[in-house]
């Protein structure tokens, strides 16, 4: 039988079974990366700084995709607490067979 995998617990979710994507889209804010008051010299030196840098690592810096596969009970976790700062207060393992039937 195939199943996705729950890339927060790890639980198998049966094919057919209720999964959630979570797309996250990171951006760069682009406020103040050129200040107004730079002289040419300045704006120069930058131009050939960002050169010596590799372009899939300068792109990924200001735009980044990811995807994840969540079960149900992980997505609820996952909305009410994106950024795990009560991680004590979720057990993730709490109660939970790791399979979903
Ligand atoms: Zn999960």
């Amino acid at each position: 039988m195939r199943y996705d995998v729950c890339d927060r617990c790890g639980v198998k979710i049966p094919e057919g079974g209720l999964k959630y994507i979570v797309r996250v889209n990171i951006v760069a804010d682009d406020d103040n990366i050129i200040p107004e008051d730079i002289t040419d010299e300045e704006l120069d030196a930058m131009i050939s700084g960002i050169k010596e840098f590799d372009p899939d690592m300068l792109e990924s810096d200001v735009h980044q995709e990811l995807a994840f596969v969540l079960c149900k009970r992980c997505k609820e976790q996952w909305t009410r607490d994106p950024f795990n700062t009560m991680k004590d207060k979720l057990d993730i393992d709490e109660g939970w067979s790791g399979e979903l039937h």
